[in-house]
């Protein structure tokens, strides 16, 4: 008796052994995997009912400087979609999509409803030219590629066009959920809409407030809500400026009779109460990024309501 139980034990183990190797073996991950999280926010949009939506940077972090850890290698190879926006934002990963079926993954701007939408500097507007060496690398990495401004997920026009194309490719996947893919790309588009006019509205109001950015990823959004920059002072948020820069900078603001200069939320300069001391100069943060919104069907709502209130409440200051 007690060899029978014991008996039946192994073979339950080894049962249980077998049923992990088929889960190993099988795991084709259901979840379409984005590089950033507001290309994130669209996606769930489009996909919610359908199949999971994950993110892979962490929250808040940079795609500028990103470096991939072993955990994102295989998180990608088990996606069964991977979302990103061009080699020349997420330069972390050609070499690993590389080796992925070329039908997983889709690389946003090399769509053509997208890429005729890029918007490319003609002239450098970057109103920087000390002597700083690694951020003159960065330069010419963006100028090697006529400049071409790959922030596009602050553009709403541009979302649309990437939840169509989403929608496109799950409808791939997922034939019969046409009715859910269909709705929830109507949903979404008709909700942008909506969303465009109410923002427009809200930032008529300051729309000849000039400022400054630190970081040059905003251009979408404000050309198309009428705001003006006066010029930004770093392609890369995450190379902090030095101190012949920060003279620089404190300069542009007074000349210039700068209102606002937008920090962000992952990159504040130790150097910005210096350089804005004794001016009438006011402090914003924008978040590119939508640190902290939950990843949710309207998150996407959410991040674009969040930064033009992000612009409204320095911008309207007395
Ligand atoms: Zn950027």
């Amino acid at each position: 008796m007690k060899q029978a139980k014991s008996k039946l034990q192994k073979l339950i183990t080894l049962l249980f052994s077998f049923i992990g190797l088929i889960f190993i073996a099988f795991n084709t991950h259901a979840a379409v995997l984005t590089s950033i999280k507001p290309i994130a926010f669209i996606t769930k949009a489009i996909a919610d009912n359908v199949t999971e939506t994950e993110v892979l940077l962490p929250d808040g972090v940079s795609p500028h400087t990103y470096a991939l850890k072993p955990r994102d290698v295989q998180n990608i190879k088990s996606a069964e979609l991977m979302i990103w926006i061009s080699q020349d934002m997420e330069t972390f990963l050609p070499n690993i999509l590389r080796n992925i079926d070329a039908n997983k993954q889709i690389e946003l701007s090399q769509l053509p409803a997208i890429n005729a939408l890029l918007y490319r500097n003609e002239t450098y507007h970057d109103h920087d030219h000390d002597h700083d060496h690694d951020h003159d690398h960065d330069h010419d990495h963006d100028h090697d590629h006529g400049n071409i401004d790959y922030h596009i997920w602050l553009s709403p026009t541009i979302a649309k066009k990437i939840a169509i194309a989403i929608h496109d490719k799950l409808l791939q996947y997922y034939p019969e959920k046409q009715v859910i893919l269909d709705k929830n790309l109507n949903d979404f588009i008709f909700t942008l809409t909506n969303f465009e006019q109410v923002i427009a509205k809200n930032l008529i109001n300051v729309e000849n407030r000039r400022y400054f950015v630190f970081h040059d990823a905003y251009g979408y959004f404000e050309r198309q809500f009428g705001l003006k920059n006066l010029g930004s002072f770093t392609i890369n948020p995450d190379i902090q400026p030095g101190a012949q820069k920060a003279y620089h900078i404190r300069q542009q603001l007074v000349n210039n009779n700068a209102f606002c200069i937008f920090k962000e939320p992952q990159f504040n300069p130790a150097i910005i109460d210096k350089v804005i001391a004794d001016t009438q100069v006011h402090v914003g943060t924008l978040d590119p990024l939508g640190m902290g919104i939950p990843l949710t069907k309207d998150a996407y709502f959410m991040f674009l309501t969040n930064l033009s209130e992000q612009y409204q409440s320095c911008l309207s200051s007395n």
